[in-house]
């Protein structure tokens, strides 16, 4: 099913110009040279109907399994995870940009993650005994089925742990549609189950462009569906899973408001504020996007921010000096650079960058913009990239409202020295998670997920175990004569 190819950057030009990157194969393109380095065929109708019939017979005999055993065949993933960690994280790098040193973090992170659900799994499945006026009654956490996962190649194994590893240990199985830039790395992940042990259909990869999703969702033998990625991708999949009455769990888009406040530790916050915004080269959901930095402050912040980003050193992502790599794709960065134009074309200025980098790859400057006012396309747009958008506002209040005008809610954070005053910021903060005195963040135990466009649901922590459940009501009566 693979082929190798070298297609030159100009093909790819032709190709990102003409709109056919996207959804026209399945490849591996190495962003930080736009060269082809690997593509796949898709699946074919056949190929997929016999991946949903091995999972839906895989199903039968993996819901009567222990969490002994399911835990088993996760802390074996993890281990394997760790054990070849450098490949892996060098196919992350290779595939979609990032530093290897966030590609090596990437894997531990997962690593853990499959860990969490198998060491906690059970604790937090446990039956739950009501109390009845009769006889017993309790909940029992059951498995529902075959589940569909639709994920994104911002981080290509963490965003696959969060959805598998709960979702395994439940007893529900996986079929996984990877983002058709990674598909190196959604191959690499089905080994890996292969290799620890899996029946064969409890965890399948499928090789199929993002256009062949939702007619999945009509098939009886899919349960629920998940998606992370864009707005549009996820408004789709969740008319497909209502029209055909399944359970959808949405992770969507955010722009995250990084809130500072005149009594903040200044060089802290700034070299937070840089890690929050370049962290992935910005092409995180979570990443901190609008700055609003109060008057008393903002100069100070601005002019410290502006120096650590104009450091940042360029180069190859799998240098271990380099500090700013590539975008994800050519398509990613033509993108953001198109954001900034139209934004610097409807009165926004640039303090910092605002181009792509002379150099081959997917590159683009850090940048910061100001002036940014509600019809400047990066005020309600997501930056999916290096650039962020300074707002300097009066106060507190200001920038409490300044933060919560945007379509999105995912997260958001605040810098002071004063944690209660951070708190009573957080309470007033529309979104599904507000960090105080660190840009918003993940972990196993922490939950993770928005409100309004950012999507809904949870996963991590035990929020995230209990979506793809079904909480059966088990009743026991005394055997008597019906009325
Ligand atoms: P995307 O285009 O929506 O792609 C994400 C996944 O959806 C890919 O597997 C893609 O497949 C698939 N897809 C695309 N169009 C689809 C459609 N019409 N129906 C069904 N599936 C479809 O997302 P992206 O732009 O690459 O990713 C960045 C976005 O993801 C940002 O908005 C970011 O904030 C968001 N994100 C959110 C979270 C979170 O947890 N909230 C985490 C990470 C990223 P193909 O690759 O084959 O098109």
């Amino acid at each position: 099913m693979e082929t190798t190819t070298n297609h030159k950057l100009a093909d790819i030009e032709n190709h990102v110009k003409s709109g056919k990157l996207k959804n026209s194969s399945i490849q591996s393109t190495n962003p930080a040279t736009n060269e082809v380095v690997k593509s796949f065929e898709e699946m074919s109708g056949s190929e997929i109907e016999s991946a949903l019939s091995i999972a839906d017979k895989a199903y039968y005999v993996w819901k009567i399994t222990t969490y002994e055993e399911r835990a088993n065949l996760l802390h074996k993933v993890a281990s394997l995870m760790r054990e070849e960690k450098d490949a892996l994280a060098k196919l992350i790098t290779l595939e979609m940009g990032k530093l290897l040193k966030e590609s090596e973090g990437e894997i531990d992170l997962s690593a853990n993650i499959f860990d969490y659900y198998a060491d906690n799994g059970a604790k937090f499945l446990a039956d739950q005994t009501l109390k009845t006026e009769f006889g017993e009654a309790i909940v029992r956490h059951s498995s529902i089925g075959v589940l569909l996962g639709v994920e994104p190649w911002n981080f290509p194994f963490y965003q696959v742990a969060r959805f598998a590893a709960p979702n395994i240990m439940i007893g529900n199985v996986i079929l996984l549609k990877h983002a058709s830039n990674v598909p190196q790395c959604g191959i690499a992940i089905e080994k890996l189950f292969k290799k620890a042990g899996a029946p064969e259909g409890i965890y399948t990869n499928l090789l199929i462009p993002g256009s062949k999703v939702n007619a999945l969702l009509a098939d009886k033998r899919i349960k629920g569906a998940t998606l992370t990625g864009s707005e549009t991708a996820g408004a789709g999949l969740a008319e497909a899973a209502g029209k055909n009455l399944k359970k959808s769990v949405l992770e969507l888009g955010g722009s995250d408001a990084f809130i500072v406040l005149e009594d903040a530790d200044m060089d802290k916050t700034v070299e937070w504020a840089v890690i929050g915004r370049m962290n992935n080269t910005g092409q995180c959901c979570v990443a901190s996007k609008r700055f609003i930095v109060v008057e008393a402050v903002a100069d100070e912040f601005l002019e410290k921010f502006k120096e650590k980003l104009s450091a940042l050193k360029v180069g190859d992502p799998m240098h271990p000096d380099t500090q700013l790599g590539p975008l994800s794709s050519e398509e990613a960065a033509a993108q953001i650079e198109d954001q900034v134009k139209r934004s610097v074309a409807a009165g926004a200025k640039i303090l910092l960058g605002g181009k792509r980098i002379d150099r081959q790859g997917a590159y683009m400057q850090a940048t910061i913009l100001t002036d940014i006012k509600p019809d400047t396309p990066a005020y309600y747009e997501e930056l999916f990239g290096p650039v962020a958008s300074f707002y300097r506002v009066k106060d507190e209040a200001a920038a409490i409202e300044l933060a919560n005008d945007s379509p999105y809610g995912l997260g958001g954070s605040v810098f002071t020295n004063d944690i209660e005053r951070g708190k009573k910021v957080a309470d007033q903060i529309d979104s599904g998670m507000v960090f105080i005195n660190h840009p918003t963040w993940t972990k196993e135990d922490l939950p993770f997920g928005g409100t309004e466009r950012s999507g809904y649901g949870r996963e991590l922590a035990e929020l995230g175990i209990q979506e793809f459940v079904n909480k059966k009501l088990i009743r026991v009566s005394a055997l008597t004569d019906p009325f």
